[in-house]
């Protein structure tokens, strides 16, 4: 089976060379040209652990992996078209901009020249497979296509596992061949017993969001427990942790911070809330989460500046993490940059390090002093704010740092270190809901 996959970001380009690693003939297509002319250059356009290496393999050695800019060039033998480009909020409302998704199923339907199965790899919102069905079906003859929705569940950070040893593969298909298809696509993953949930089309986009949602609501419901916490002399690492041994909650996902960011949640959950709403139907919960998570680097900046009695002019941090996650450079609605951002405008002297997300962070954020090291954001620093939790952050040379230090306070968002061990080292110590 030849495959196409249109939109060379995050999902596509993880996609495609996952794909061409299972032994699939792959092409990614992208309309920005200078991105496929980096990648046939073997350039990532972004960092994720591996993917570099993937990117030589099928590139130079098994030339499995095709870059191509155009679309109709790209699809003239493929079997399965992949979409997989963005649907990010859209600009004054909370629900998904599908435009460039509806845009592909344009570009598919003025090219399909034999049978080929159209595969919604982006988030969508329920029914958006069914348009594409429908914009295709309004130039080409119904046996020359069929519509799946095959939500994509990687997350960046550890995107080649994943995508290569999944919790489950969604498939949402109306149709045997459909389905047949993509049982055979996903036949590499048999050997590993991955469960394949084969479901209605409508059933396949619900999941993609509810998952997400259900997450998201989990980790700010964490948060206000933290939040409570931090008021009464609980500690939320005790309470989590607690609560994560019963079976029926799980560990994942009950780590207090300072909000969830990414590209994906902050807008899964909107466009999910939006959907509802839409419909009619009540999911008022993600009103909560979404506006517990929307104040909440705030609240955490205001916290941080109070402590210094709300005058930031003279005062300076060691900001830690600008990535919304570790090991990806993706800054898209990271919580670090909001809160960076805020002590900044409070009149803080910002020094930050992030070991791959300072190229992006510049781009939202050009103010601040970005530093090539740990150690030099630490010159002269009042405190230090660890924002993400890269494992680089894990094992501070506290006795090291202290030396380039004016003073000696730490806000620990990720709840990384131990209070005591900290304040034996004559650092003021501060956690998350503790
Ligand atoms: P992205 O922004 O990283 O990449 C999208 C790519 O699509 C860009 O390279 C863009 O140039 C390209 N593109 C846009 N319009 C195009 C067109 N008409 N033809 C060809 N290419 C086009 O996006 P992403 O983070 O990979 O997310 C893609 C989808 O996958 C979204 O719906 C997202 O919600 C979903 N998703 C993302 C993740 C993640 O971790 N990033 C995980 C699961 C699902």
């Amino acid at each position: 089976m030849k495959l196409v996959i249109v939109g060379t970001g995050y999902v596509g380009l993880v996609s495609g060379l996952c794909f061409a690693e299972f032994g699939f003939e792959t092409i990614c297509v992208d309309t920005d040209k200078n991105r496929i002319d980096n990648l046939k250059r073997g350039e990532c356009p972004f960092y994720e652990p591996g993917l570099e290496n993937l990117l030589h393999k099928h590139l130079n050695q098994t030339k499995l992996l095709t870059l191509n800019a155009s679309l109709s060039k790209a699809m003239v033998d493929a079997d399965i078209i992949f979409i997989t480009v963005g649907t990010p909020t859209k600009r004054l409302e909370d629900e998904a901009d599908l435009s460039a998704v509806y845009k592909v199923a344009e570009d598919i339907a003025n090219n399909i020249n034999k049978y080929c199965l159209i595969v919604t790899k982006s988030t969508v919102p329920v029914g958006t497979t069914r348009k594409i069905n429908k914009i295709i079906g309004n130039k080409v003859n119904k046996e020359n296509f069929d519509t799946v929705s095959n939500p994509e569940f990687l997350r960046e950070g550890s995107a080649i596992t994943d995508f290569m040893r999944p919790d489950r593969v969604v498939i949402g298909s109306d149709t045997k061949r459909a389905e047949q298809m993509m049982r055979e696509l996903y036949r590499p993953l048999y050997l590993l017993e991955t469960p394949i949930v084969s479901t209605t089309i409508e059933s396949a986009e619900i999941i993609k969001y509810a998952s997400n949602s259900f997450l998201a609501t989990k980790i700010a419901f964490i948060n206000q427990v933290a939040d409570l916490c931090e008021v009464t002399g609980g500690n939320i690492q005790d309470v989590a942790k607690a609560m994560g041994l019963d079976k029926r909650i799980g560990s994942k996902f009950l780590h207090a911070g300072p909000g969830f960011g990414g590209s994906c949640f902050p807008k899964d959950v909107k466009a999910f809330n939006s959907t509802a709403k839409k419909l009619n139907i009540n999911l008022s919960i993600l009103d909560a989460v979404n506006q517990s998570n929307q104040i909440r680097p705030e609240t955490i900046a205001i916290k941080i500046s109070n402590y210094f009695n709300n005058n930031l002019k003279n005062i300076t941090f060691s900001f830690l993490g600008l990535s919304f996650k570790p090991d990806t450079d993706d800054v898209r609605d990271s919580t670090s940059i909001i809160i960076a951002e805020s002590l900044y405008d409070r009149g803080a002297t910002i020094n930050a390090f992030d070991p791959q997300g300072i190229k992006n962070a510049k781009k939202i954020l050009p103010n601040i002093n970005y530093c090539q090291s740990i150690e030099e954001s630490c010159i002269n620093a009042d405190a230090i704010i660890i924002a993400t939790e890269w494992n680089e952050f894990r094992a501070l040379n506290f006795k090291l740092l202290k030396e380039k230090m004016k003073d000696y306070v730490i806000f620990d968002l990720r709840n990384i270190y131990n209070k005591e061990e900290l304040n034996n080292l004559e650092f003021v110590y501060y956690g998350i809901g503790k």
